[in-house]
């Protein structure tokens, strides 16, 4: 069982911001304003941003709340340092967080 933390340091690792998958969503695009907005007032403050406003981390958070991402794209997860160091290739799901939930 692995858990993934819900923390800053965590959102600035993960690579779902850059990812194709989500990249022209419209939802995401406004989730990011609302994210960049917090991040700008209180840089240690995750949870004032909560897994419902943020649009990165679902390995920890799971299924995306926006429903217009392209799950046809590729996923960068296994590009990324916290899928690496967790080994979350063993696990399942093991990518594709945001469609299939988060890692257990
Ligand atoms: S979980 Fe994978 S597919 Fe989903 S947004 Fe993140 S990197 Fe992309
Ligand atoms: S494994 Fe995927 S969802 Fe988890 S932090 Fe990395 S890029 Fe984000």
């Amino acid at each position: 069982m692995v858990n993934i933390e819900f923390s800053m340091e965590n959102i600035k690792k993960c690579l779902c911001m850059k990812c194709p998958v989500q990249i022209k969503s419209q939802c995401v695009k406004d989730k990011q304003k609302i994210m960049l907005l917090i991040k700008n007032q209180d840089l240690d403050s995750p949870m004032m941003m909560g897994p419902d406003r943020v649009h990165v981390l679902y390995c920890s958070t799971g299924k995306a709340t926006c429903n217009d991402i392209d799950t046809n794209q590729i996923c960068k997860c296994n590009q990324c340092t916290i899928w690496n160091q967790k080994s979350l290739k063993n696990n399942i799901p093991n990518r594709y967080f945001c469609k299939n939930g988060k890692t257990h």
